[in-house]
């Protein structure tokens, strides 16, 4: 009998094996083919909506033959057949051409037997059209077939096809593979079935491509989901009980130290949630295990305080703590706002410098090699408490005397290679990591994508936080929308209060380097390549220096439209600064702010901005994350629609941080009643960053969020939807946690170990295929 890794010509002969590898990622294996679900089923007898078709798709569908024609071709030899069908309602033409004549069509394709049909649509003269599609009656002629029990059930399965290969093809050939398919062995634990009354495996496949009825197929449905689920989360359960095997030196929090002192001296009153997460990673510290932890919070919850009490925690202990920004604007803002915060505490040695204090150093790509060399020296003797830097700090060449704390802002530009680099720097041990996400995620998601950490959540905003209005301006239809725009920028101005404008692009590029429009293959590309694969457009636009792709991303820009290939390109900070400064913000204080500009530049111009010594910056995405001052109230945001839903709120939630409310203006020309519209018409709506990231993930394929996930690749999620599976997800994880917990190894578990196994050498493979 062969089994589900043996290869699939013997099962189901030479020719079909070739076209099955033709599909999706190549099917070769029994275990490929068995694992390619059906896409839906028919209904037998129900006729497939027609009006649902799209130009392009290839489709199966269930229709009755109404009518049937047939002539002669006009300039050469042969015939035209067009066979129309319908769902009752709606007609879908079927034309076939011939050499000779076609008589045997016209008798098999007699008006009224109904059949599937399968074909790639398109549209000829107004009609929809399927050329030359495959098809396979039901009913009478079909009755002698081999066919005739699988349209004898009620749901016939409908796999995703192709030119090659038609869906009851892909059926035959499933059918031979479950008929001869060794299905003993069950990956999932006897007790994980019985506790949740889920089906075996073998019962799941054969009702999932065969189900009897509809509820058959739910239940097939819903057990190969928990495989999925289960799997996933087994992997992750195994790697967090390798990285707490490690050891730690344990950090306990200590009388009297710089934490004790900084809280004494806070400004503000931390949050109940704040004090919460500050309490967890508190404990986390003192363990003799490293900590792995991610901390998710609203945009504008205060994560950085709480990061910068676990640091202090640490140096209370002897230790150094590592602060990675994404950028090199946040990383020298980080430095600037916890220098500040500390005071005499971070100038030890001197003038000033408290009795008891540390050093904050900065270590950024791009900075001059005179500071480097001190910041590189106060890291590697432990003068310095805290370390503050971008990417630069994984480098090999870095060296602390003693890193006890890792603290990753603003996760999604880091990866897994990332965070191990720099664990690598500890002396003794592995240091404590504490990873922040730049935009809250649901937390299955977050417990999937980041599921070698544990999950802390910060919801709450700090009291007394005005809202942030957000309007859209639709630039195209109501230009004077756009003139009462730089209106309210003036009287916020005049308010004492200050703007950012941001524009998808820098602009200002040499001749024949101007970007390629957004949308055309060269713009995608670019922006894939970019620095860190932000908006679209916006490739030019972030941070330099940064070599991390943004594979961890949850937040690419827009997925690109085809209809959009023709659009002008992007908006551009210096075109558009230099046209408000002529027009009208005239007499306003202006400064541009973009990924070009050199590293000290760029910290003078914030520092200005900062500081109340620039009225309206004009940037690009660079302020995106992090970027923090209280007095700025207004953002415009240009050509809004080329930014992804949770990348405007993270850019909005630069204003309203003061106590004045904020006010964010989506300017667009796209169309009121298009796709990119609504999606700005939702952040409009709401403030609620997971509920965005929500909206974000449904409008992205799951895959592309899990790219970066250490385990689970597209391959191996294909039932299992993240959003939607939410409880399944948790009580798999619970499962897979005790699971692990007892029995590490999974010594009693060889079926499912032997799955795993399968499924990490298929990511494996799949992952050398895409490097
Ligand atoms: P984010 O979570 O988006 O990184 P930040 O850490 O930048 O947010 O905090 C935003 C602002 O809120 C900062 O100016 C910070 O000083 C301030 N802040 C943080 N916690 C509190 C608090 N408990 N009360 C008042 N202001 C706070
Ligand atoms: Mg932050």
């Amino acid at each position: 009998m062969p089994k589900l890794t043996d290869p699939l010509r013997p099962v189901v002969g030479d020719k079909a094996a070739r076209r099955l590898a033709t599909l999706g990622s190549g099917l070769r294996t029994v275990g490929d083919l068995l694992s390619y679900y059906p896409r839906r089923y028919e209904t037998r007898g129900e006729l497939t909506d027609l009006a649902g078709l799209r130009d392009g798709e290839h489709v199966t569908v269930q229709a009755m033959i109404a009518s049937v024609s047939s002539r002669p071709m006009r300039n050469r030899r042969g015939s035209i057949f067009e066979a129309v069908v319908t769902d009752g309602h709606g007609q879908l033409t079927l034309t076939f051409f011939g050499k000779g004549r076609q008589d045997w069509r016209e008798r098999q394709l007699a008006p009224g037997l109904r059949g599937l049909f399968s074909g790639q649509v398109s549209t000829f003269r107004g009609k929809r059209q399927l050329s030359h599609p495959e098809y396979e009656l039901i009913g009478s002629g079909a009755a002698d077939s081999a066919r005739a029990v699988e349209f004898a059930t009620e749901l016939i399965p409908i796999y995703p096809a192709s030119k090659d290969i038609a869906s009851w093809q892909i059926a035959d050939s499933v059918r031979l593979a479950l008929a001869a398919a060794e299905l003993d062995g069950d990956p999932l634990p006897a007790q994980i079935r019985d506790r949740y009354g889920l089906y075996g495996y073998a019962r799941a496949l054969n009702a999932i491509h065969r189900p009897a009825d509809e509820r058959d197929k739910s239940r097939a449905v819903r057990r190969l989901k928990w495989d999925e689920a289960f799997m996933l989360q087994v992997v992750l359960a195994q790697r967090r009980r390798i990285s707490t095997e490690y050891i730690a030196l344990p950090r306990p929090v200590a009388d009297g130290g710089l934490l004790a002192e900084f809280d004494g001296d806070l400004p503000f009153e931390l949050t109940a949630g704040q004090r919460q997460a500050g309490a967890t990673i508190s404990a986390d510290l003192a363990q003799e295990h490293p900590m792995h932890r991610l901390l998710q919070g609203e945009v504008g919850s205060g994560k950085t305080v709480v990061a910068l009490r676990a640091m202090l925690q640490v140096v209370d202990a002897a230790g150094q703590s590592a602060l990675l920004a994404p950028t090199e604007v946040l990383a020298q803002q980080h430095h600037r706002s916890i220098s500040q915060m500390l005071g005499p505490m971070a100038m030890a040695g001197q003038l000033g410098g408290a009795e008891q204090a540390t050093r904050v150093a900065l270590l950024t790509g791009s900075q001059g090699s005179a500071a480097r060399r001190r910041a590189l020296l106060e890291a590697a003797s432990g003068e310095a408490g805290i370390v503050i830097g971008t990417h630069a700090l994984l480098e090999e060449h870095v060296q602390f005397a003693d890193l006890g704390l890792i603290v990753i802002d603003e996760q999604h530009r880091f990866g897994v290679e990332q965070r191990e680099a720099l664990r690598g720097k500890a002396a003794e041990g592995r240091p404590h990591v504490l990873v922040m996400t730049a935009t809250p995620i649901p937390r299955t998601v977050a417990m999937t994508v980041f599921g070698d950490l544990e999950v802390t959540e910060l919801t709450e905003l700090p009291a007394g936080r005005a809202p942030i209005a957000t309007h859209v301006v639709p630039a195209a239809a109501k230009p004077h929308y756009l003139d009462r725009t730089w209106e309210r920028v003036k009287e916020e101005v005049a308010a004492g209060r200050q703007a950012y404008v941001v524009c998808p692009r820098i602009g200002g590029e040499p001749d024949g380097q101007a970007p390629a429009a957004p949308g055309t293959a060269a713009g995608a590309a670019a922006e894939r390549g970019g620095q860190q694969g932000r908006a679209v457009g916006a490739s030019d636009a972030d941070d330099g220096g940064f070599g991390v792709a943004d594979d961890g991303g949850l937040d690419f820009g827009d997925d690109l439209d085809e209809t959009e290939q023709e659009r002008r390109p992007a908006l551009a900070v210096i075109d558009i600064a230099a046209g408000l400064k002529q027009g009208p913000l005239a007499g306003l204080r202006l400064a541009v702010l973009h990924g070009r500009l050199a590293p000290d530049e760029k910290d003078k111009v914030m520092l200005a901005f900062a500081d109340g010594q620039v009225d309206v910056l004009v940037t690009t995405t660079v302020v995106e994350v992090g970027v923090d001052v209280p007095n700025a109230t207004t953002m415009v945001i240009m050509d809004a629609d080329r930014f992804g839903v949770s990348q405007l709120h993270q850019l909005r939630g630069r204003v309203g941080r003061g106590g004045h409310p904020g006010l964010c203006l989506l300017v667009t020309e796209a169309a009121p009643d298009g796709p990119a519209r609504a999606r700005l018409d939702a952040v409009a709506a709401t403030q609620d960053g997971f509920a965005l990231s929500r909206l974000d993930l449904e409008q992205r394929r799951e895959g592309d969020v899990l790219g970066a996930a250490q385990a689970g690749r597209r391959s191996s999620l294909k039932l299992l939807t993240l959003l939607k599976d939410e409880e399944l997800i948790g009580q798999a994880r619970q499962e897979a946690e005790e699971l692990v917990g007892a029995d590490p190894a999974l010594a009693g578990q060889p079926a499912l170990a032997a799955a795993i196994a399968a499924l990490l050498d298929a990511e494996r493979a799949e992952f050398l295929e895409k490097a």
